[in-house]
């Protein structure tokens, strides 16, 4: 059936073609002119021609780089009036989540659009800028990114050949992924896929890039103040505060459902200090958008992450003065956090990372 479907588009756009410009005047038409002319010539595999064609076309689009129709990503959920987030998927970056695995989330503002995160790809931001569509009419004006991540950054290029002009990053964040941009995208490529990634390009240079805090007016008497609160799960790490919405998208200090996870460059104490701080300094009556894991509240946020960090600090420090090993470390009761994503993978390896932090390792 779609075979049949895709040959009367065809047909109608060769007939279009060769119907509307003459050939002598632009030999592109006449390119397509000559392929009526074999087709009718060889009715019999008429089918088969255009299926190998099609096939053709969608290898060479992708080959160069070409986005295609939008990925079937969940809809945006809408968070408060003009704020909404695309919840990633909980798991790892694989190719049926098109790398989408962190939140992807848009304020409308009276002069614009405010997007937080690029998005893995340009694939996924172009995506997220349809379901923008779909909301207002008003053009994305700033993009910025939680961190130095692949899922962060790897679609802003896709921001700039839109025609963005405001892009925000912490400066160090944005050295990192500058120094790192190969390897980033190599990794993305082969846990994603290459094709997807492939037109991922270094913007970095785009970006507006800040120390602490930097304030955004975003026009109607409204700002967004984003925030580094310091190290943690990545060494820096940006929030955006809405005081008029009173909304907070944490970026990954804020890890909701998801267990936190900790990489060889997290600073796990350091987090627990970081959140203390944006606890400090936000009203525990805002609305949290997480890194990780379903909009929520500030207690939630702060029993997910911020609990969960001080509860294995004091469970791992105890094994360590109670003069006991890496191994036992790892049997430090966490069965409480069974039932969160990405258990298996995190628990034991948290335990592990922490024991490192505090001993430097198990010598
Ligand atoms: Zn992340």
């Amino acid at each position: 059936m779609q075979k049949r479907v895709l040959i009367l588009a065809m047909s109608s756009v060769l007939l279009g073609f060769s119907g509307a410009v003459s050939a002598e005047e632009d030999p592109y038409v006449a390119g397509f002119e000559q392929y009526a002319k074999e087709l009718g010539a060889h009715s019999v595999t008429l089918e088969d021609s255009v299926d190998a064609y099609a096939k053709d076309v969608i290898k060479t689009e992708q080959k160069v780089g070409y986005i295609g129709d939008a990925l079937p990503i969940p809809k945006a959920v809408k968070v408060k009036d003009g704020v909404y987030t695309v919840v990633g998927s909980m798991i790892w970056h694989n190719p049926s989540n098109f790398g989408l695995n962190n939140n992807l989330s848009f304020i409308v503002f009276k002069d614009g659009v405010f997007v937080f995160n690029a998005g893995a790809n340009p694939a996924l931001a172009y995506s997220l800028h349809k379901q923008i569509k779909q909301v207002t009419d008003k053009p994305v004006k700033w993009v910025a990114v939680e961190n130095n991540q692949g899922h962060a950054y790897l679609g802003a290029s896709y921001w700039v050949d839109v025609g963005v002009k405001n892009l925000y990053s912490s400066t160090m964040a944005n050295d990192q992924f500058r120094a790192g941009f190969p390897s980033i995208k190599e990794e993305w490529s082969i846990r994603v896929g290459r094709a997807i990634t492939s037109s991922a390009r270094n913007v970095c240079d785009k970006f507006t890039t800040f120390d602490g805090e930097l304030k955004i007016d975003v026009g109607g008497g409204e700002y967004v103040l984003l925030k580094d609160f310091g190290p943690g799960h990545t060494p820096a790490s940006t929030s955006a505060y809405i005081p008029s919405r009173k909304v907070i998208l944490t970026g990954d200090i804020g890890f909701n459902e998801r267990m936190p996870v900790f990489f060889s460059y997290t600073d796990s104490f350091a987090w627990e200090g970081s959140f203390k701080n944006m606890l400090d300094q936000i009203p525990m009556d805002t609305t949290v958008i997480p890194g990780h894991g379903t909009p929520t509240d500030m207690p939630t946020i702060k029993r997910q992450t911020y609990d969960y960090l001080v509860y294995l600090h004091k469970a791992v420090q105890k094994v360590v003065d109670d003069g006991g090993s890496m191994a036992d470390a790892e049997k430090v009761d966490q069965s409480m956090y069974k039932d969160r994503p990405v258990f298996q993978q995190a628990a034991k390896n948290n335990a592990r990372h922490i024991y490192t932090e505090i001993t430097g390792g198990d010598f």
